[in-house]
């Protein structure tokens, strides 16, 4: 990665002490890049070849308004992602607005009353606990139709073994819920190694069991997908890594026939499953989006590590530090304290392609019980595989940075949140 300093001196003004900071941090991440680069291009080789094999042709571009019927466009798609997650079937709509939306549906699509939901990495993200019941009453929540709940922690940042095969053993457990992100924490995120092991590991002790993944800010990380190791279900955002900056909005859900045709019923209505749903002109953001998605997540992830190396080398605790394996694209940097927090945040806005002349305080935001501090100055709103600084503002004050659709971005906004917080 070469980055013209001297421009970085000449348009931002930064001194001399900053400039050699970050010119340090990229001579000392080399190696690192270049994994991520093999990372890359194994991953837009398999995205490529998806759409080769699946013969995307221009008219697959063209929109279908009403009910969407014979939408061979979006079908298109449906068939590329399945390959690209090596699954058999999937579901990508622009009418699920949001990650949350997309995991709902397949926590409902499967779940009946009765059931019992296993979540296997602790507390799921905070927008998911009052999908399941775990926070919240009255809005229709998983519990209050009768599924029932349990979860184990994770265990020094791998699972916890021995009470999964317990719980297991003990009772019939529909569905066990695997979130690979960190998300506001600062676990680890779960590897497709591990995903890989624990899933062999249930499906032992129960065949039937659905084991499904939260796989926000996962995707194109590492070569392989959680569907690709056993996993019978997975959904995500397409204003995270998968839409490649490039999509509005939607969300996916891949994985196993049965199941994806179930969520589809969810998602639309009842018998009528995949057959409708109108892609209103947005299938080429959709496509194009997916086909740039490994080279921007590889942006974000260079970001993330050149972030990782020069806030620790300031002092801060980061998690995972800049030479830990990553599979997502989060950065965890913990300031301990709330004002260094929410100038950090204002600082990386300023580095932003849009908006960059605002500055971000925190906010009630629908679906979170603190308020939250958001830098994101993208094209689409919301986005965070461009880039996007987000807190909850809570001890310990952990600010999470991700994405940037050029490495560059990234390193403007992280040198001018140093200069923030620097003033202090
Ligand atoms: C982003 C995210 C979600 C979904 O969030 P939305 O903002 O609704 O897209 C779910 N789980 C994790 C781990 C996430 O990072």
């Amino acid at each position: 990665m070469e980055i013209d300093f001297e421009a970085l001196k000449k348009f931002y003004n930064f001194d001399m002490e900053l400039i050699a900071l970050a010119q340090q941090a990229i001579e000392n991440v080399k190696e690192i890049f270049e994994k991520i680069d093999r990372v890359k291009s194994h991953n837009q080789l398999k995205i490529l070849n998806a759409f080769h094999k699946n013969k995307l042709s221009y008219t697959h571009l063209n929109k279908t308004d009403g009910y969407g019927y014979s939408d061979s466009g979006r079908d298109v798609i449906e068939r590329i992602y399945s390959d690209v997650f090596g699954c058999e079937d999937s579901l990508v709509r622009i009418q699920f607005i949001s990650g949350t939306q997309a995991i709902s549906t397949m926590l409902f699509g499967i779940l009946r009353p009765g059931d019992l939901l296993l979540s296997i990495c602790g507390k799921p993200y905070d927008t998911l606990q009052k999908v399941i019941g775990i926070k919240g009453g009255g809005c229709g929540s998983l519990l209050e139709f009768g599924v029932r709940y349990e979860e184990v922690e994770l265990k020094e940042d791998n699972f916890d073994y021995d009470k999964i095969e317990n719980l297991l053993k003990r009772q019939k457990v529909k569905a066990v819920f695997i979130q690979r992100s960190r998300g506001y924490s600062l676990r680890g995120s779960v590897s497709i190694e591990k995903i890989k092991q624990i899933t062999q590991f249930i499906k032992d002790i129960s065949q039937d069991t659905i084991v499904m993944v939260d796989n926000c800010y996962g995707e194109f990380v590492e070569e392989k997908e959680p569907t690709e190791v056993g996993a019978d279900l997975i959904a995500g955002s397409l204003i995270k890594n998968p839409g490649g900056t490039i999509a509005s909005c939607g969300g996916y859900i891949a994985g196993r026939k049965d199941l994806v045709e179930m969520c589809a019923d969810r998602l639309n209505t009842p018998g009528m499953g995949k057959e409708v749903g109108p892609s209103l002109g947005f299938n080429k953001e959709i496509l194009q989006g997916l086909l740039f998605a490994p080279h921007i997540v590889s942006e974000s992830l260079k970001v993330a590590v050149f972030a990782a190396y020069i806030m620790e080398k300031m002092g801060y605790e980061v998690f995972p530090r800049y030479d830990e394996h990553r599979t997502d694209i989060i950065q965890s940097i913990v300031f301990n304290n709330e004002e260094k927090l929410i100038r950090f945040c204002q600082g990386i806005q300023k580095g932003c392609p849009v908006d960059s002349n605002v500055l971000p305080e925190p906010w009630d935001m629908p679906g979170y019980s603190h308020k939250v501090i958001m830098a994101a100055g993208g094209f689409v709103q919301g986005t965070s595989l461009e880039l996007s600084c987000d807190a909850p503002v809570r001890e310990p004050f952990v600010a999470y940075l991700q994405g940037s659709s050029s490495f560059e971005i990234g390193v403007v906004g992280i040198l001018k949140a140093i200069e923030m917080i620097r003033r202090m």
